[in-house]
Parts: C-alpha cells; sequence; structure tokens
C-alpha cells in the first residue's frame, strides 16, 4: 500500500516511526498510509527552509512573481489529478473540488504582483535632506498547519503569499488527506522554485509542537477547528512568534419576511449542504423572522430536498459526498439526534442514509431540522455536516441578538430586499464576513479572508492585503544626505 511521505530540500522523504491510515471515505476503505513525521523530521524539514532563506530573501520580488506565474499554469493543467487526489480522500464531488481550486489559484493570481505589493511607502523631504521609507521585509522560516476540509485551497491561501513574500516555508497538512498538498509543492518546483523554500512534512501534534517551539520558525499560519486554533495561537504566541490561529464556525443566515423565498431556498441548499457541509462558511442555521417565513423556508427546503443526490466524488451529478471518517459521521448523526431529543423536529433526516454500492461510506444525507432553539446543544456546537437548523424569532432584533451573542464570528447573510435592513444588519452584526442576498460571503483573493471572535485568534486575516502584512515585518528607514559643507548644531531636543 502507497505510504504519502514528506518533501523536504526539494526532496521526496518517507521517513516515519508511525504510519496512520488515510481513507477513501465514500467506500469506507484504507487506501494508504501516511508517514507521521518525529520531531527530527520536522526539524530536518525547518533546517532545509533556513539554508535556502537567505538567497531566497535576496532573489528579486520580479523572479519571484515569476515563478508563481509559471505556477498558475501548472495548476490548472493538473487540475484533474489534484480534484482525483481531493476526492479521493476528502470524498468531495469533482465540481465541489475543482472550485475549491480555482479559489487557491486566485491566491496564486494575487502572489504574482508581489513586486507591487512589496513597493513599501516613502516619503521625501521629512526634515532638512531627510527622507524616511517603510520596507516589508520577509521574516524568515514560516510555517502553515491546514485542517482537511480544503486540502488544496487553504495551503493555497498561505503559501505563495508567503513565498513571494521572500520567506522560506514549512507546511503540515491535514494527515486525514494528505496528498494534494505534496502534488502542490511538487508542481511548484516544476515552476522553478529552488530546493528547500518550500518543504512539506506530515503528521499529528508532534509535528505541530515542533513547529510552534523551533526557535528557527517566526510566524504560523493556522486553519482549523476552534478548541486547536486558540491553543496554537497560545503556543505559539508563548514561544515568541507571530500567528494567525482560524477557526471554527457557526454561521446563520437571516431571513426576513420580505425575501424572495424560492431564491433564498435555490442559494441555502448549496450552502447548508454543499461538500456535506464540511466548510467553515457552511450556513448551518436559518433564522426565520415572523411565522410566514419561518414556515414557507420549511415547506419549499424540504421540497428542495428531496431530489438531492449523496455519492462518491467522480460522478458530477451527485450534489455532495460523505463525511471524513466515521467518527465525524456518528458525531453528525449524534448531534442530530440530540436536537430531536430536546424538542426540534427532525422534518428531512439523513441518519440512514445509504449509498447503493458504497453501503461502508460515511454517508450522512441532507437533514433539515425545524425550531431549533440557543440552549441546544446542536445549535451551540459546529456540527460540520449536511445539516440545516432553523430557529424562529418574531424580529430582526432578535435574530441578530442570537448571532452577536454566539461565540463564533466567522460568516453570516441575511436575506431581503430591504436596503435599510441590510445596511443596518451589515453596520451592526458582531461577525467577520457578511453576505447580503450572497449566502457564502468568502472573499476573493484581494481581500482577506477571518471571522470574529472566537473564530479567530490573533489580528491579521488570512490571505490578500492582511497575507502580505502577516508575511512580512515594516522597517522604516530614516536617512539623511546633508549637503557638503552644512553641520548641524548639537540638539538634546527630541527630533521634530
Ligand atoms: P483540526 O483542528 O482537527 O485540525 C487542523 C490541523 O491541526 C490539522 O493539521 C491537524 O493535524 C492539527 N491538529 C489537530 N489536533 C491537534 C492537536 N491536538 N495539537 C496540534 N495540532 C493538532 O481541524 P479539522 O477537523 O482538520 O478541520 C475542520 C475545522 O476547521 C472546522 O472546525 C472548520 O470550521 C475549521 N476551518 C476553519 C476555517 C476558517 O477559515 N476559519 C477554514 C477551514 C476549516
Amino acid at each position: 500500500m502507497e505510504t504519502i511521505g514528506h518533501l523536504i530540500g526539494g526532496k521526496p522523504s518517507q521517513e516515519s516511526s508511525r504510519t496512520q491510515d488515510v481513507f477513501n471515505p465514500a467506500t469506507g476503505e484504507v487506501t494508504k498510509k501516511v508517514a507521521i513525521a518525529s520531531k527530527e523530521t520536522v526539524e530536518e524539514a525547518i533546517a532545509a527552509a533556513q539554508a535556502a532563506y537567505p538567497e531566497w530573501r535576496n532573489t528579486p520580488p520580479m523572479k519571484r512573481a515569476r515563478i508563481m506565474f509559471r505556477y498558475k499554469t501548472l495548476l490548472e493543467e493538473n487540475a484533474d489529478r489534484i480534484g482525483e487526489l481531493v476526492g479521493g480522500e476528502h470524498g468531495k464531488i469533482c465540481h465541489d473540488a475543482a472550485g475549491e481550486l480555482q479559489r487557491g489559484i486566485e491566491n496564486v493570481e494575487y502572489a504574482c504582483g508581489a513586486p507591487e505589493l512589496l513597493k513599501g511607502e516613502y516619503s521625501k523631504n521629512v526634515g532638512p535632506s531627510i527622507d524616511s521609507w517603510s520596507e516589508f521585509q520577509p521574516l524568515g522560516v514560516v510555517a502553515g498547519i491546514t485542517p482537511f476540509n480544503f486540502p488544496a485551497m487553504v495551503p493555497l491561501w498561505m503559501f505563495p503569499m508567503a513565498i513571494v513574500c521572500g520567506n522560506t516555508f514549512v507546511l503540515k497538512p491535514s494527515e486525514r488527506d494528505p496528498s494534494a498538498a505534496l502534488l502542490l509543492a511538487e508542481l511548484l518546483h516544476e515552476a522553478g522554485l529552488p530546493a528547500g523554500v518550500f518543504n512539506v512534512v506530515n503528521g499529528d501534534k508532534v509535528a505541530v509542537d515542533t513547529l510552534l517551539e523551533d526557535k528557527r520558525v517566526k510566524a504560523v499560519s493556522f486553519v482549523g477547528s476552534t478548541p486547536i486554533a486558540e491553543y496554537i495561537y497560545q503556543t505559539a504566541s508563548k514561544h515568541g512568534k507571530r500567528c494567525q490561529a482560524l477557526g471554527g464556525a457557526k454561521n446563520h443566515a437571516i431571513v426576513m419576511p420580505d425575501a424572495d423565498m424560492d431564491n433564498v431556498v435555490s442559494q441555502l441548499l448549496g450552502a447548508a449542504f454543499g461538500s456535506s457541509g464540511e466548510r467553515c462558511m457552511a450556513l448551518s442555521v436559518a433564522v426565520t423572522v415572523g411565522k410566514a417565513a419561518g414556515d414557507a423556508l420549511i415547506e419549499k427546503m424540504s421540497a428542495a430536498m428531496a431530489p438531492l443526490k449523496v455519492g462518491e466524488y467522480s460522478d458530477a451529478k451527485n450534489d455532495f459526498g460523505p463525511v471524513i471518517t466515521k467518527e465525524h459521521k456518528d458525531k453528525v448523526v449524534g448531534l442530530i439526534t440530540s436536537a430531536e431529543e430536546q424538542g426540534a423536529n427532525v422534518v428531512v433526516d439523513g441518519r440512514q442514509t445509504v449509498v447503493k454500492g458504497y453501503e461502508n461510506g460515511f454517508f450522512v444525507g441532507a437533514t433539515l431540522i425545524d425550531n431549533v432553539t440557543p440552549e441546544m446543544e446542536s445549535y451551540q456546537q459546529e456540527i460540520f455536516g449536511p445539516v440545516l437548523q432553523v430557529v424562529r424569532v418574531d424580529t430582526m432584533e432578535e435574530a441578530m441578538q442570537l448571532i452577536n451573542d454566539h461565540e463564533y464570528g466567522n460568516g453570516t447573510c441575511i436575506f431581503t430586499r430591504d436596503g435599510e435592513a441590510a445596511r443596518y444588519f451589515s453596520d451592526h452584526i458582531e461577525v467577520g464576513m457578511v453576505g447580503i442576498n450572497v449566502p457564502l460571503p468568502v472573499p476573493v483573493a484581494y481581500h482577506s479572508f477571518g471571522g470574529w471572535k472566537r473564530s479567530l485568534f490573533g489580528d491579521l486575516h488570512a490571505y490578500g492585503p492582511d497575507g502580505v502584512r502577516f508575511y512580512t515585518k515594516r522597517k522604516t528607514i530614516t536617512q539623511r544626505w546633508p549637503s557638503a559643507g552644512v553641520r548641524e548644531g548639537k540638539s538634546f531636543a527630541f527630533p521634530s
């Protein structure tokens, strides 16, 4: 059986004292093993990145960007190969995997603008014969730790920008679907990246802790669940590193009484059930304002859910695939059951879904739950499955209060035709990414991605302009070239 290894200093490595199973979630079978790196292997990757840094730091930004231009083309040419690895290990359907890659490629396109993005700021004559400028210097070796749910896109949020800014990089992808990251790395080397600039180590907590504690690593970007994000942020900060740690979510959509309900239903279908709900921007709670909106949503949504097709990744007619593991399926099913036990009404029930020919797959069918209340466990926790919960309220203020009171603040959306309501919502809602009649308001690559509250630990969001700032340090230089013969007298006053 194939063992997925690492890529260190431009060379494949298989080092592992331990391995872990990699499943095809559609069949439930173990299809590969992944090497779980020891501390020494991670240190080897850090050393390779450290050794490559001085030369890479001094490589002109335009030359670094040219590699990204070639990389973009290679990613496009290899989209099907990447999609197959993503589908076979994550389970998402081929059209969804293609969409994820496309959003990742947009970050490569943004990174191609590095020479422009790194130009810095300049002020002439801040004093007599004095000029001042700020430049943005790379940090050194930086690390990325990524989740299972976007095995191509989330790494692409990180390393292209970090690398064009002049840093070298160690990526620790999710051990549950590790193959796509290695192909991304291979293609980047094919595009001309020097060995050691980008390294991939597969592993678990041992690898992560090594990256967090090693003095040579200057910054850590993390995306994953909130408890781990908080741990990463605290540990990295304790070790003096810059850190951005993006966590979990519970994204609500407010459905106002004036919303176009057919549009709401068609938008919510993809936003709630796409990728089996395993998206940090999945819309998992619909908050309906007024009885009529609640009743209409339940009626139209249950009808629209009937023809949804769950199945295996390679059949583009399927709407979504399995969840990632058997344990995760049990968790999702358990949370649906807990909602039912606590008094909610399971209107469409995906718990017993079995896909013909894939009886051992980790499938959960699309599920709709009505009359959910904030005390319920299923409301408080991130389910991360194909489950849409409906909470009914009487006013928009109540709906907004629910969202503002929730511990997560990643994404949200309002469906309405009322511009004043939409403007009030976007102004006052305590959430980092807001949609107005847009259910998945994932910012494009030239904006930045990040939630509020316990959905993000750190100051700077991921990718886009914040990405440039995260992966660089500002240095401000003040310079005087006095004219010949001009000498300043002494002064003990603060320079002004
Ligand atoms: P996870 O937190 O279990 O794992 C993320 C990474 O952390 C993996 O690389 C994993 O190996 C590592 N890790 C896991 N446990 C660890 C530990 N105890 N110590 C150190 N490292 C550890 O997350 P996941 O299940 O892979 O991904 C799903 C989660 O990610 C969801 O909560 C989802 O909302 C979140 N997510 C957030 C965003 C965002 O942008 N906010 C994007 C995608 C996913």
